[in-house]
């Protein structure tokens, strides 16, 4: 047994790091006011490979596998939040979709451009009706010759904005719902009848945008079917497997950030003539988020060597995912205690942390949604 990481891995953390110290975090609060991403950090990313990193090496990526996608978005999210959930939804489900639930001529089709950044993708589930339950859909695909008919709204897309391709899921046979009634597509910007709706004004992540997608009888050839017919459910719970481990990775990077600025400031905040990293209270709490980030780490690597070796892994990913967040979230509120009114106050990045938290135990399907496919599957095969 060995908990090394690959000199190529190595390397990439070192790149990423790199970038997030010199790009990311001197804009960081200035994207989280302007509620926008500048473009040139995405081309910056694309130009480092970033986007192509999970993407094998035969479709022009980077071949580096969850590893390597949990290693980008670790070291990016210390920097900013925003930034790498804009990224997680191009490489993490956007391009997954197609390497997860895609036939070998849309691989070679789309996942270049995809791993290079000339194409930007997002992954589109999610009804006002349908976010938990998204076999309660009601988006529809209607075959049309070699074509598809599709109308609904797509709502919360995480980087829909900037998307030059949506991958959206839609009803293909309503009696069958989610039992092989829904089908993936693969759905141009630039389609007659699609449209983006405003950007959400939300408690944190506030530089990635999340938007509607409306489609309004939009034609999608055959060809841009993802897969087979009926199979989309199928393709997004496989894509959201590994969705839900690229977020545990950026939970563990937040909290890294928190805990790293709360051991500097109990160092030299003081209080009754010694600094607060003296008393026990605040020793206890970093104690207990430097255990949460082990634990944290130990989980998402060791998943994300799953993943890499072809064995199962969703219910793994889903714990990953669950422990991942609630911890985020304790490790962000101890931070805030830590630092006092300091951590209340905006001009001060640990309110934007926690602020950026909150939603880690809402997407990629609720903590209450996690703990059922955890305990489906321990039912179904024990432990
Ligand atoms: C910032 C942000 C970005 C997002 N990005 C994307 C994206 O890129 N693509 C996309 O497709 N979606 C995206 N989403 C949508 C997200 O996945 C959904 O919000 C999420 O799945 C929850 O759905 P909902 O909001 O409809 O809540 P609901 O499903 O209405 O849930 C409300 C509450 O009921 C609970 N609940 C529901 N069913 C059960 C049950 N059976 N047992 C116990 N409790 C239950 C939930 O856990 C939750 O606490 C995003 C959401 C946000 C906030």
């Amino acid at each position: 047994m060995e908990f090394t990481f690959s000199e190529e891995h190595a390397m990439l953390r070192e790149a990423v790091r790199d970038f997030t110290d010199g790009v990311i975090r001197p804009i960081a609060d200035e994207i989280d006011k302007k509620h926008a991403i500048p473009r040139e950090v995405i081309d910056q990313m694309a130009e480092l490979g970033l986007l192509g990193v999970a993407i094998p090496e035969e479709y022009g990526g980077a071949g580096m596998g969850e590893t390597g996608l949990c290693v980008v978005m670790e070291e990016l999210t210390q920097g900013d939040f925003a930034v790498a959930v804009t990224l997680g939804a191009h490489a993490s489900i956007g391009a997954m979709s197609v390497l997860v639930g895609g036939t070998e001529e849309q691989k070679q089709r789309f996942l270049p451009d995809f791993a290079t950044g000339a194409k930007f993708a997002c992954f589109a589930l999610s009804e006002a009706g349908a976010g938990s339950d998204p076999g309660a859909m009601t988006t529809t695909a209607v075959r049309d010759g070699d074509d598809w008919i599709l109308n609904g709204e797509k709502v919360w897309i995480t980087a829909g904005d900037i998307a030059d391709i949506a991958v959206v899921y839609a009803i293909t046979d309503k009696e069958k719902g989610a039992n092989g009634g829904v089908t993936s597509f693969l759905v141009p910007r630039e389609a007659e009848g699609y449209s983006i709706g405003r950007n959400e004004d939300k408690m944190g992540q506030r530089g990635s945008g999340t938007v509607t997608l409306a489609f309004d009888n939009v034609r999608v050839s055959d060809a841009n079917r993802l897969g087979e017919v009926g199979y989309g459910f199928r393709t997004a719970m496989g894509v959201l497997d590994r969705g839900r481990l690229a977020l545990g990775a950026n939970c563990l990077g937040a909290a890294r950030e928190a805990h790293k600025l709360s051991v500097e400031y109990a160092k030299q905040r003081e209080a009754f003539g010694k600094p607060i990293a003296a008393y026990q209270a605040m020793q206890w709490m970093l104690a207990d988020s430097a255990m949460d980030i082990f634990a944290m780490e130990s989980m998402i690597y060791r998943t994300a060597w799953l993943c890499d070796t072809g064995q199962p892994f969703g219910r793994e990913a889903a714990m990953v995912k669950l422990h991942a967040s609630e911890a985020l979230c304790q490790v962000a509120d101890r931070a805030v205690q830590i630092h006092g009114g300091m951590g209340y106050s905006a001009e001060y990045k640990i309110e934007r942390l926690y602020r950026d938290a909150r939603v880690t135990r809402i997407y990629e399907g609720t903590n209450e949604i996690q703990r059922i496919v955890v305990a489906r599957d321990v039912l179904k095969r024990g432990y």
